[in-house]
């Protein structure tokens, strides 16, 4: 397959060849040509697959026929860093277009969005707070919008947006296409699809399964053995970019000093720092000045960095689907990576349920000075292939793998905060809106497509 046979603008082209793209990834080979077509899609895809580029190169093109200085598509997105991502990633493909994105979220002034706003772009990024905050203050309207993406629809539903996406599409006009992608297919987003597709065409990319290319270990280690273990680690294995989370913003804050003191070009990307200091953190780590980021999951949602050649999943996250997001984070676009998750014996529920949704078992390393905390080991570091060993060495006749002068009996719940949560709103029971299933009114098509989700 080639991006010949999408018959793009040379315009499109020459940001298909600036970003040194080669070949359509599979979701770009599904999707792109419905899109062009006109058609509502229905995207389950996991970060990783290319789907950025699989909306914004047919929105491009259709965008470089109409009218400029109009706000024509509306992309929403969960997070600002994805809005950046996104955004960043129209300006490298449309370069030569002459066409405008901008990327609008809180906790940055409003005044130089709206400046940039009316000056004339044809493109919003957003994330759903900010954004009806311009549409109440009338700031900008969205009546010229043909295009609307939503991406990463399940994490929006997770942080409770999906009430302000509803109050969203009230400003939109009805005639428009939309895509809606999203990693997995909760009920809520299920409804949702309903309710905003009109037909879609729907395109599956081996969703909520953790990518293939990415070689996975699990290292059997509870909580007072894992920051002596992550430094052994670091210390043997030949990292480039290394992306390491944590369950809360504290342990983010405080691995993240800890590697600075052992001396490694380490930071932290979590919800206390403000918008610029993220930014600080996950440009230095895109531009290699950072080699460590030690990051939250809600944080570290959007991050699209090249060449993160490690993902260590320093606490176990709660879902399958988290798992999948954050190995997502390397191995992008058929690059090769590796993920090593630390997993104590309390971790072995979620084990279980990554792994069957892997179909296969992680490969196992006993961390030190460990009962067998994960059952079923069956490799051990020396036989592992292609793995330097790691072995039980001990210290003062302590093994290494306990911290330094901590308390042995420190325990996993001990050392474990409340999970992060910023602005979680779950949507109550009972309190569901009354839904408008307009592709049920108006053709009843996808009344079966979730079958088989
Ligand atoms: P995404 O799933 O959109 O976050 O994309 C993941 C990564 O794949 C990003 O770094 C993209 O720049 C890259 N990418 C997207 N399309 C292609 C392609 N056709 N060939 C190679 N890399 C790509």
């Amino acid at each position: 397959m080639s991006f010949a046979q999408f018959d793009f603008h040379p315009k499109i082209t020459a940001g298909i060849k600036a970003c040194n793209y080669e070949t359509p990834t599979p979701i770009q080979g599904k999707a792109i040509p419905a899109i062009l077509e006109g058609r509502d899609i229905l995207g389950l895809a996991q970060t990783g697959t290319g789907k950025t580029a699989a909306f914004v190169l047919p929105i491009l093109q259709r965008l470089l026929h109409g009218p400029r200085g109009r706000v024509r598509t509306l992309i929403v997105a969960p997070t600002r860093e994805l809005a950046e991502q996104i955004h960043s990633d129209i300006n490298r493909l449309s370069r030569q277009t002459g066409l405008r994105s901008i990327a609008v979220y809180g906790g940055v002034g409003k005044l130089p969005q709206i400046k940039k706003i009316r000056a004339g772009v044809e493109i919003v990024v957003a994330c759903p707070g900010r954004l009806l905050d311009h549409l109440r203050d009338k700031t900008f309207n969205l009546d010229n919008v043909e295009h609307l993406v939503l991406d990463e629809a399940d994490h929006m539903f997770d942080m409770g947006f999906l009430p302000d996406i509803r109050r969203i599409l009230k400003y939109l006009p009805g005639t428009r296409q939309t895509l809606l992608f999203s990693a997995t297919m909760p009920g809520e987003i299920r409804h949702l699809a309903e309710e905003v597709l009109d037909n879609p065409v729907r395109v599956q990319i081996d969703h909520s399964r953790p990518i293939a290319s990415v070689a996975q270990v699990l290292y059997s280690v509870e909580q007072d053995g894992k920051t002596s273990l992550l430094k052994e680690i670091m210390a043997k294995t030949d990292m480039a970019a290394t992306l390491i989370f944590t369950r809360t913003k504290h342990r983010a804050e405080s691995l993240a000093r800890q590697l600075q003191r052992a001396g490694y070009a380490a930071t932290s990307l979590q919800g206390n720092l403000s918008q610029q200091k993220r930014q600080k953190a996950l440009n230095g780590f895109k531009c290699g000045e950072f080699k460590v980021l030690v990051a939250t999951d809600i944080a570290a949602r959007g991050i699209d960095v090249t060449g993160i050649s490690h993902v260590i999943n320093f606490d176990v996250p709660d879902t399958v689907d988290a798992f999948t997001h954050r190995i997502g984070r390397t191995g992008r676009a058929s690059r090769t990576g590796e993920a090593f998750t630390f997993a104590g014996r309390d971790d072995r529920k979620i084990i279980m349920q990554i792994e069957n949704s892997l179909g296969r078992k992680m490969n196992r390393i006993n961390g030190p000075d460990l009962p067998a905390g994960i059952p079923e080991c069956t490799f051990s570091a020396a036989e592992q292939p292609g793995r330097k060993s790691w072995h039980k060495a001990k210290k003062n006749g302590r093994p290494a793998g306990r911290s330094n002068g901590r308390p042995a009996g420190r325990t996993a719940a001990a050392g474990v905060e409340k999970q992060e949560q910023p602005h979680v709103r779950h949507r109550k029971a009972g309190s569901r809106q009354k839904r408008r299933s307009r592709a049920a009114m108006l053709s009843g098509s996808t009344g079966n497509l979730f079958l088989n989700p």
